[in-house]
C-alpha cells in the first residue's frame, strides 16, 4: 500500500523535482519540461526568494553566456572523459540553439565571449522563466531542500519547510560555495553526501589573489598591462597576459582570475607562492636595459620620480623604482649607474608579490572542486549510485576559466540532466 493510500500527505508529489533554480537548474527544468510526457509533474525549488540571483550578476550584469571556443579541455575535473561526454551531448552550438529557441539574440565579442545582444543578464533569466511559465512548471522559491532520502519504493523524499516533497526523479543543481552573497552554499554537497556520493576539497576560484607588498596601498585601483605568473619554488604554475588590477591587499582582474583558477588547490595551502608580474612582456631583459639606458641619456634633467613616466602609470613607475631600491626618488636620473639600470630592469621583468593567504569565497566566481564527476554518467548526468538521481552545474567537480566557460558547463549539464530525466520518464510510461 502506498503512503498516499495510507493518508500521508506530501507537500508535492512529482515526477521530477529540480533542486536549485540557478543556471543549471533552470536549463534542466526547461529541457525536461519540453520533453517529458504530457501530464508529468515537475517543479523547481530554490532556497532564495527568487530564482537566478547569481545569473543576474554574471558578466557584470551582461551575462557572458558562453564562449565560442569552450570545449572539454577548458575544464579542471576529476573525470575528463565525462567532461568530453557532456560536450558530445550538448556543446556550444547546441546551447546557442537552445537559447535561440527561447527567443535570445546573442552577440560574439573578444576571445569568443558570447553575450545577449541586449546586454542584459536579466533577459536570459526572463526568457528561461517565461518558458517555465509556458510549460506550466512551478518555481517554488524560499524553499530550501534540507534533506533527501530514498523511500522503499525507489522514490525520493525531500524534506523542506513546506513539508515533504515526493518525487520519482531528482535533478540536483544546488551550485557551489562561490559568492555566498549571491546564494553560494554547501548544501548541495551535503545532500549528495547523504546519499553516498563524495566530494573533493573545495577552493575559491576566479577570485582576486591576496598578496603582500608595501606598495599596494599607493597602487589601489590602478590597472596595468602585464604578463602575470603564479609561481612556487619550482617555477611558474600558470601564466596569462592582460590587464592586472592592483587592489588594497590583493591583485585582481581577469588575468589574475585565470591564475587563481589554474592554481586554486595550491593557493592558501601554505608554502612559498608568489605572483610575478612582467611589466613589459614585449621586451626581453636586454631590451629593457637598452630602453632604460636610452632614457637615462635623453632625460638626465629629470628626477627619478619621473624616470618611468611615459612607460608606466606614474605611480606604478615610482613603485617599481622603490622595489629596485632606488630611493630617494629625488635623485637625478643622470646619477643612475649601469648596475642600477640592470636592477630596475630585473624588477620590471619580474615584480614579485608573495601570496599572503587563500582567496575569499565572497569574491570568487566559481568553486574549484565538488562532487566527483566520475560518480555520474557524463552522457546522462545520472548518478552511478542511484537510479533517477541527476546532478548538474557548479556542484560537480568541474570548473573552467573566466570567459563564459562556467555558465556553459551549467547549461550543458543542466540540459543533459533534464533531457535524460524526461527520457526515463517517457520510457517508464511506455512500459
Ligand atoms: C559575480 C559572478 C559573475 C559571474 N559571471 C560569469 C559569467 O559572466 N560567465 C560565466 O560563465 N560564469 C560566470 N560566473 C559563474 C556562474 O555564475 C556559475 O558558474 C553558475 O551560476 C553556476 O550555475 P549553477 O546553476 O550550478 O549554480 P547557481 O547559479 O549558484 O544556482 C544554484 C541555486 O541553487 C539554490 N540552492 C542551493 N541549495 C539549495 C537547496 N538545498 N534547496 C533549494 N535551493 C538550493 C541556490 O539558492 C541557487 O539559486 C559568475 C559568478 C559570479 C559569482
Amino acid at each position: 500500500m502506498s503512503k498516499t493510500e495510507l493518508g500521508q500527505k506530501y507537500a508535492y508529489d512529482l515526477d521530477i523535482a529540480v533542486i536549485g533554480g540557478g543556471a543549471a537548474g533552470l536549463a534542466a527544468a526547461v529541457s525536461a519540461g519540453r520533453e517529458m510526457p504530457q501530464g508529468a509533474k515537475l517543479a523547481v525549488f530554490d532556497a532564495q526568494p527568487r530564482c537566478g540571483k547569481k545569473l543576474l550578476a554574471t558578466g557584470n550584469g551582461r551575462c557572458n553566456l558562453t564562449n565560442r571556443h569552450a570545449g572539454p579541455s577548458d575544464y579542471h575535473a576529476d573525470d575528463t572523459r565525462a567532461v568530453s561526454q557532456v560536450f558530445s551531448g550538448v556543446n556550444v552550438d547546441d546551447t546557442l540553439a537552445f537559447f535561440e529557441s527561447l527567443g535570445l539574440v546573442w552577440r560574439e565579442e573578444d576571445e569568443g565571449r558570447i553575450y545577449p545582444a541586449c546586454g542584459q543578464a536579466s533577459a536570459v533569466l526572463d526568457l528561461l522563466r517565461l518558458e517555465l511559465l509556458r510549460l506550466q512548471i512551478a518555481e517554488v522559491c524560499g524553499c530550501r531542500v534540507e534533506s533527501i532520502k530514498l523511500d522503499t519504493d525507489g522514490r525520493y523524499l525531500l524534506r523542506s519547510p513546506l513539508g515533504t516533497i515526493r518525487t520519482k526523479y531528482v535533478i540536483e543543481a544546488c551550485g557551489g560555495m562561490a559568492a555566498p552573497n549571491l546564494g553560494g552554499v554547501n548544501w548541495g554537497y551535503e545532500l549528495l553526501r547523504s546519499l553516498g556520493h563524495t566530494a573533493t576539497k573545495l577552493h575559491p576560484s576566479l577570485a582576486p589573489i591576496p598578496v603582500s607588498s608595501p606598495h599596494l596601498g599607493s597602487l589601489k585601483g590602478i590597472r596595468a598591462h602585464a604578463k602575470a605568473s603564479i609561481c612556487n619554488e619550482r617555477g611558474a604554475i600558470a601564466s596569462d597576459e592582460g590587464e592586472v588590477q592592483f587592489g588594497d591587499k590583493a591583485l585582481s582582474g581577469i588575468v589574475i582570475f585565470q591564475l587563481s583558477s589554474a592554481a586554486a588547490p595550491v593557493i592558501g595551502r601554505g608554502g612559498e607562492l608568489c605572483v610575478e608580474l612582467d611589466m613589459l612582456p614585449e621586451l626581453d631583459f636586454d631590451g629593457i636595459v637598452t630602453l632604460l639606458t636610452k632614457r637615462r641619456a635623453i632625460l638626465p634633467h629629470l628626477t627619478l620620480e619621473n624616470y618611468l613616466t611615459g612607460v608606466f602609470n606614474k605611480r606604478v613607475g615610482m613603485c617599481l623604482l622603490k622595489q629596485a631600491g632606488m630611493t630617494p626618488l629625488s635623485r637625478s636620473v643622470s646619477e643612475l649607474s649601469d648596475g642600477d639600470i640592470r636592477r630596475i630592469a630585473s624588477v620590471v621583468k619580474c615584480w614579485r608579490f608573495p601570496v599572503s593567504g587563500a582567496a575569499a569565497w565572497n569574491n570568487a566566481q566559481v568553486t574549484s572542486g565538488g562532487v566527483r564527476l566520475s560518480e555520474f554518467d557524463g552522457l546522462t548526468m545520472q548518478s552511478r549510485l542511484h537510479k533517477g538521481l541527476f546532478a548538474a552545474g557548479e556542484l560537480l567537480n568541474a570548473d573552467g576559466r573566466c570567459g563564459g566557460f562556467n555558465l556553459q558547463w551549467a547549461w550543458s549539464t543542466g540540459i543533459l540532466a533534464g533531457r535524460s530525466a524526461a527520457e526515463m520518464l517517457r520510457s517508464d510510461k511506455n512500459k
